[in-house]
């Protein structure tokens, strides 16, 4: 599921508002910033974000069928500014550098539309939770050394194989 492309969401009706909040719930006992629905087993093109920024402001929403324009990409390396990490691959940390500056357009669960300019952390969960929808981990997007870094945690626990999920606020995958 996690890196096969969802596909769009043909109707907003009960059932994908009910995933909606069901998402919300999972994301905030995770904890995490954004989860995207291939990472709760639907294979549709919906995500999720709520971050706290610096200044204590919240900004969270639903992101349904979105589309993603990303400012072109600086070329260096990570630094720890762009320390990441995916509650499908938990207790792990990477640096990936990403775009800058995205914008987001989407629908929200009444239908209507979405825009918003992101910078910084914003647009990195973003750019994060896109991808999920077109079957990519950040981790697939690693350089060396960190991508076989990641490979060998994921071989270590068993990870990579069909079927595995943790429940949280209840597993502890970092034990
Ligand atoms: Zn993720």
């Amino acid at each position: 599921m996690l890196h096969s492309p969802a596909r769009p969401v043909e109707e907003i009706d009960e059932g994908v508002r009910r995933l909606a909040a069901d998402m919300v719930e999972t994301m905030a006992a995770a904890p995490g910033v954004g989860l995207a629905a291939p990472q709760v087993g639907s294979p549709l093109r919906m995500f999720v974000w709520s971050w706290t920024d610096d200044d204590g402001v919240v900004h969270s929403g639903v992101a349904v069928n979105p589309r993603l324009w990303i400012a072109p990409t600086r070329v260096t390396p990570a630094g720890d500014d762009d320390v990441e990490g995916c509650l499908s691959f938990p207790g792990e940390r990477f640096g990936l550098v990403r775009s800058s500056a995205a914008i987001l357009e989407a629908s929200d669960l009444e239908g209507d539309p979405v825009r918003i300019e992101a910078e910084g952390w914003l647009a990195r969960i973003f750019q994060h939770e896109y991808d999920h929808l077109d079957g990519v981990l950040y981790l697939d997007r690693l350089a060396h050394p960190e991508h076989k870094a990641a490979m060998k945690i994921r071989k270590k626990n068993g990870w990579g194989v069909d079927g595995l999920s943790w429940l949280p606020g209840t597993d502890h995958p970092e034990d």
